[in-house]
């Protein structure tokens, strides 16, 4: 008999914008845009980031603001849906609790593991990570637990959960990474993303 399936799904870039883009975008602070891409140690791009929310005296409650005028990537409600009627779904992030609660309650409230902020009024002071390649552990941790795993994410934080993922597709992935990884299959769209789940037994 086949394992039951669980499908884990990275948040940003596959059912929802990039948060700090959007950031980016609305506050029209340019250096907000960088990336892991541009800056690799994720440690020294978010204290710089906070360093700049710091310094603009930008709030909590600006962000959150923000990412609540943030829509959905187009169709990834009803995607999400379709899939958590034919199987558990987790999402699995590198954001903050803090930024994702406007994004889950349009989600309708699905299972997220992410990190969290720390938080003073309505500063933000610092972030603290739950675990390192938190990712990558949870998919190990599933599969521990006799399930098999499918996975999906657009960009380097997600490598290493789809190398542990059973199966794993890049979705809407940047040339780059695709080019890097071609050992996935990278989709462009939910029907094929779906269609390659429903492929996985
Ligand atoms: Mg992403």
């Amino acid at each position: 008999m086949p394992k039951p399936r669980i499908a884990t799904l990275d948040l940003e870039g596959v059912l929802s914008p990039e948060i700090w883009i959007s950031i980016a975008e609305r506050t029209k602070i340019n250096e907000l845009r960088l990336t892991t891409r541009d800056i690799s140690d994720y440690d020294e791009l978010m204290q710089h980031r906070l360093k700049i929310l710091d310094s603009q005296d930008i709030k909590l409650s600006d962000i959150q603001n923000v990412i609540e005028n943030m829509p959905l990537l187009e169709g990834a409600k009803e995607f999400l849906d379709g899939l958590r009627s034919i199987c558990q779904v987790i999402i699995l992030s590198d954001t903050f609790a803090e930024f994702a609660n406007p994004i889950m309650k349009k989600l309708g409230y699905p299972t997220l593991f992410c990190h969290n902020l720390e938080i003073k009024g309505d500063k933000i002071i610092n972030y603290k990570l739950r675990q390192k390649n938190q990712k990558q552990h949870a998919v190990e941790a599933f599969k521990s637990l006799n399930f098999g795993v499918f996975a999906a994410g657009d960009s380097y934080n997600d490598i290493e959960m789809l190398k542990t993922a059973d199966k794993a597709c890049l979705f809407c992935a940047p040339n780059s990474v695709k080019k890097e990884f071609p050992q996935f299959k990278a989709v462009e769209t939910y029907g094929d993303l779906m269609s390659e789940f429903l492929k996985f037994t």
